[in-house]
């Protein structure tokens, strides 16, 4: 697929600083939760953290394709932060470009680029995860407000992001929409961490909302045919987040490759053993895929803004399943290294499995695939 110079000098770009600044966090230890969040805010300086935003709020105005161009390259050092940059680039500020109102865009965008503010999604709640629309945070109406009541998990910066984009059912008019709620507002709590096996950056934690009084012009989108138009934005989101599964693929067959070069087994380097060349032959193969995949998917975009249904819930299934497996194989070149915590190989694996509860769990995308095929069939 044809990658332009303007593409290349972008990537080039971002890895010279992702590997000078955020590699090393990442290898150094996955132990402190707030390195990813740090990681992502030292983004603003090359512009990189409000790239999607437009011109008029101080943003780069860049596209799907660019910004999985730079998640990619951010998740071959680092998924956490990559995760957290997606969030970013293809979630939240996005409905606020697309369903806020002038006044929003304004206070919020700005501060976004600058690397003042970062922001959470959530939708998740302790017994709703795959079928939003069975949602129990709700919004009634009071005055100038709307009053939040309920509980989200496992939400990607719980702890402290500043503003949280968050899905509710309006009781007015019973709708399942979203609006904005900013870190100190008096009702709103922010919970423990919650541990995960991988992607230990996110700074996941729960939120609580306990008669959180919400200003109207805060609300996004409510009203009839709200979650169909939220459902359509996850279509970016589930590209940027193959993007990532395709990183992390490649850091670990980058890795693989040079441990293959330089490793001596039965007097031959691991590469001239057969069993092995085949492994790294089979990576490549589905990188390369996977790729082609993600890229499509990320150029392929509608009038309204974004990729189709089929192109990226295909290029995030078959992206996170890949990564698993191609973490899985790296596992196997390095043998018993690749189990340690001496080499990322341990740590890839674990974000690869991470990464496919992100954007909608296999069997949701099977099952968007699926009505699409029974509404063109
Ligand atoms: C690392 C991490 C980060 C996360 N970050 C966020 C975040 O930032 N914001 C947020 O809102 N949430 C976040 N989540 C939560 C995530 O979105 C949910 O875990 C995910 O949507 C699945 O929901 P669940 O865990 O409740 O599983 P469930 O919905 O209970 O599903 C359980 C199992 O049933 C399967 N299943 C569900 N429906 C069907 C069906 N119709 N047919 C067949 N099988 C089905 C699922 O595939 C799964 O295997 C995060 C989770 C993790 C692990």
């Amino acid at each position: 697929m044809l990658r332009s110079n303007a593409h290349n000098m972008l990537r080039k770009t971002v890895t010279r600083f992702v590997n000078g600044e955020i590699a090393h966090h990442a290898r150094k230890d996955d132990l402190n939760p707030l390195y990813a969040l740090e990681n992502t805010k030292s983004l603003a300086k090359l512009k990189i953290l409000g790239m999607r935003v437009p011109q008029k709020y101080g943003g780069s105005g860049r596209s799907l394709f660019d910004s999985v161009i730079v998640l990619e390259e951010v998740a071959k050092a680092d998924a956490s932060t990559a995760v957290i940059l997606q969030v970013q680039h293809n979630a939240s500020p996005v409905y606020i470009m697309m369903f806020g109102e002038e006044k929003i865009k304004a206070k919020f965008l700005p501060q976004l680029v600058s690397g003042k503010i970062l922001f959470s999604m959530a939708q998740t709640e302790p017994n709703v995860g795959s079928s939003l629309n069975e949602l129990t945070t709700t919004a009634t109406p009071s005055g100038d407000y709307y009053v939040v009541n309920g509980n989200k998990c496992m939400i990607t910066m719980g702890r402290n992001a500043d503003v949280h984009l968050v899905y509710v059912r309006f009781e007015d008019d019973n709708s399942i929409g979203c609006l904005l709620i900013e870190k100190g507002t008096p009702g709103f709590y922010q919970g423990g961490h919650e541990d995960f096996l991988g992607l230990k950056g996110l700074d996941s934690g729960e939120l609580v909302f306990n008669g959180c009084k919400v200003p109207r012009e805060n609300v996004l989108l409510k009203g009839n045919g709200s979650l169909r138009k939220m459902l359509q934005l996850f279509n970016g989101t589930r590209v940027g987040l193959a993007s990532i599964s395709l990183g992390i693929s490649e850091a670990a067959f980058e890795e693989s490759l040079k441990y293959a070069k330089s490793r001596t087994v039965s007097r031959k380097l691991l590469i001239d053993h057969q069993g092995i060349r085949w492994k790294l032959a089979d990576m490549a193969v589905k990188i390369e895929c996977m790729r082609q995949l993600v890229y499509s998917a990320a150029r392929d975009i509608s009038e309204e803004g974004f990729p189709g249904i089929l192109a990226a819930s295909a290029a995030k299934l078959v992206c996170s399943d890949g990564a698993i497996d191609i973490t899985n194989m790296a596992m196997t070149v390095f043998g018993g290294y690749g189990y340690s915590k001496e080499f990322p190989i341990e740590r890839y694996l674990r974000d690869a499995r991470g990464a496919i509860f992100l954007g909608g769990m296999p069997a949701v995308l099977r099952n968007a695939i699926g009505s699409r095929l029974k509404a063109v069939g």
